[in-house]
C-alpha cells in the first residue's frame, strides 16, 4: 500500500512536469491577451480555456442566488464582518435523532453499496403509503421514484416530458430550478406572474399563458419559494381544468407540504396592495393531510407530484426526495436516474424509511416554532417605514415589498449585506417579476431574526435619508 502511494506520487510529479512543459510550449493554443480582453463578458467564460463551445441548453443556466449570496457573505465574514444569514432555505434544526441514528446504524450494518436506482422497495412502499394517506389517493410503489433530493424530481421528469419547443408554464417569482430545467430540456419558458400577495398565480395571466403548445404546468402550491404562499383550492382546481383542457402535465412541487400554518392565523394582517387575502385553503396544522392536485378528478394520470425529506425532516444534506407519477413516466424517470445519478445511498434511504414511519413530533414542534418566527418577522418588517409584507401561509420565507426605496432589489440586497451585514436575496433571483421584493428566510431563531430586523431598520433609515 505504501509502495503504491509512493508510486502514485512519482507518477503525479511526472504528470505535473509534463503539464508545466505543455503550458510553457509556444505551440500550445492560447487566447491572445488582447483578444481575451475584448470578448464580451458573458462569453469570456466559455472561450477562456480555448474549449469547444457548450450546448445551447446550458448556456442560459444561472447559479441559484442563495449560493451566490452565501459565498459573498462568507467572504465578508472571512474579512472579520459579522453577518446575519437570512439567505439560505435550510432548516436551522438538526436532523431528528431517530432518523440520524437509523442512517448511522445502516452504515454500520454495511448498507454502503449500490441500491435500486428508483429506490429500495422499503422506501418506495413507505412513500406510497405516506402519499396515499396524506393526499387521499391510491399510490402503487411502481409509481414512486426516489432520488437524491427533490431537485432531480423536478429536473428528470421535465427531461422526460418536454421536447424542444414545448412550452412550460411556471411561477415567476418562483424557485430558480424551474427555469433551469426548462432550458436544459430545450423547452420554451413561459413564466407567469403571481398575484400581489404571492399566494398564487395571477389567474388571468395563467389562463392567457396556457394553450395547445403547453406541455407542462409547474405549480408550487403547498408553500411557495420565494413567497411562502399557499394556493387557494379553487386556483388549484382551475390549474387542473386547464391541464385537462389542453392535455398537459402538471408538476406539483410540494416540498413544503408539512410547513403549512393554520388557516385562522394566515388571513389577518395581510397587507397586499390589492387587498387579496393570502389565506390557505389547505392547512395541516392538526394532521398531516395535504390538499394536492393529484387527488382531483382526471389528474392522477397527468400529475408529477414532487416532495422530499430536506425541509420536513431537516435532511438537506442527506439528499433524499421522491416523485409520484404514472407508471410509464416513472419508468422513464427511473432510466434517467440509472444513467445520471445512479441511485441514492442505501443508508440514506434507510433513514428515509425511519423519517416517514417513525415519530412525527419533531415535524410538529418545528412547524410551531416557524410559525412564531413568521408572526414576529412579518409584524417587525411591516413596522419598518417603506416596507410592506404579506403574511404567508406556508414554507419559511417572507417576500416583503421594498419598491418604495426606489432602487432595484439587487441594489438594496447588496446595500443591506454591505451596510447592515444582513444576507438576504433580491426578488429578481426568482425571476423578473420578483423586482421590488426581497426574500428573507426565517430558519434562524428569534434572537437572530431580532438582530436582523434591527440592522435592517437602521440601514434602511440611513438609506431613505440619503440626499
Ligand atoms: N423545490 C423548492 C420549492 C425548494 O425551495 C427546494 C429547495 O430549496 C427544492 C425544491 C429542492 O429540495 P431538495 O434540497 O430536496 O433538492
Amino acid at each position: 500500500m505504501a509502495r503504491g502511494a509512493a508510486h502514485h506520487r512519482i507518477k503525479c510529479v511526472n504528470c505535473r512536469a509534463a503539464f508545466d512543459a505543455a503550458m510553457r510550449s509556444t505551440t500550445a493554443p492560447r487566447i491572445a491577451p488582447r483578444a481575451r480582453a475584448t470578448l464580451p463578458r458573458g462569453r469570456r467564460v466559455m472561450a477562456s480555456a480555448d474549449a469547444p463551445s457548450t450546448s445551447a441548453r446550458v448556456r442560459e443556466l444561472r447559479n441559484e442566488g442563495a449560493y451566490a449570496v452565501l459565498a459573498k457573505a462568507k467572504a465578508l465574514e472571512a474579512r472579520g464582518r459579522d453577518v446575519v444569514h437570512l439567505e439560505i432555505g435550510q432548516p436551522g434544526f438538526a436532523t431528528p435523532e431517530n432518523i440520524a441514528r437509523a442512517g448511522m446504524r445502516a452504515i454500520e450494518g454495511g448498507a454502503t453499496k449500490y441500491a435500486a436506482p428508483d429506490g429500495t422497495m422499503e422506501l418506495r412502499d413507505a412513500v406510497a403509503s405516506y402519499v396515499a394517506r396524506t393526499r387521499g389517493v391510491d399510490v402503487d410503489a411502481d409509481e414512486v421514484v426516489v432520488g437524491p433530493g427533490a431537485k432531480p424530481g423536478l429536473f428528470l421528469p421535465t427531461l422526460a416530458v418536454v421536447d424542444p419547443g414545448d412550452e412550460v408554464v411556471f411561477p415567476d417569482p418562483g424557485f430558480p430550478t424551474y427555469a433551469a430545467m426548462v432550458d436544459a430540456a430545450g423547452g420554451v419558458k413561459k413564466p407567469v406572474a403571481l398575484r400581489a400577495d404571492g399566494a398564487s398565480f395571477d389567474m388571468d395571466a395563467l389562463e392567457r399563458a396556457v394553450n395547445a403548445k403547453t406541455k407542462l404546468i409547474v405549480i408550487n402550491p403547498t408553500g411557495g419559494n420565494p413567497t411562502g404562499g399557499v394556493m387557494p383550492r379553487e386556483d388549484v382546481e382551475r390549474v387542473a381544468a386547464l391541464a385537462r383542457k389542453f392535455n398537459c402535465w402538471v408538476l406539483s412541487d410540494e416540498i413544503y407540504s408539512r410547513l403549512i400554518y393554520s388557516e385562522s392565523s394566515s388571513g389577518s394582517g395581510d397587507v397586499s396592495s390589492d387587498g387579496a387575502s393570502n389565506s390557505a385553503t389547505t392547512s395541516n396544522a392538526d394532521d398531516d393531510s395535504v390538499f394536492s392536485i393529484i387527488s382531483l378528478p382526471g389528474m392522477k394520470s397527468r400529475t408529477i407530484l414532487v416532495d422530499g425529506f430536506s425541509k420536513t425532516y431537516c435532511m438537506t444534506g442527506w439528499r433524499l426526495g421522491w416523485i409520484v407519477a404514472p407508471k410509464t413516466l416513472a419508468e422513464r424517470v427511473k432510466l434517467l436516474t440509472v444513467h445520471s445519478v445512479g441511485c441514492v445511498a442505501a443508508f440514506t434511504q434507510v433513514a428515509g424509511v425511519e423519517a416517514l414511519t417513525g415519530p412525527q413530533d419533531s415535524v410538529v414542534a418545528m412547524r410551531d416554532a416557524y410559525k412564531i418566527r413568521r408572526d414576529y418577522l412579518v409584524d417587525a418588517l411591516n413596522a419598518i417605514p417603506g416596507v410592506t409584507c404579506a403574511k404567508p401561509a406556508g414554507a419559511f420565507y417572507v417576500f416583503p415589498n421594498i419598491a418604495s426605496f426606489g432602487v432595484s432589489s439587487q441594489e438594496l440586497a447588496d446595500y443591506l449585506l454591505e451596510d447592515a451585514g444582513v444576507a438576504l436575496l433580491p426578488g429578481t433571483d426568482f425571476g423578473a417579476n420578483g423586482e421590488g421584493h426581497l426574500r428573507l428566510s426565517y430558519v434562524g431563531d428569534l434572537d437572530t431574526l431580532r438582530d436582523a430586523v434591527e440592522r435592517i431598520k437602521t440601514s434602511l433609515a440611513k438609506f431613505a435619508s440619503r440626499p
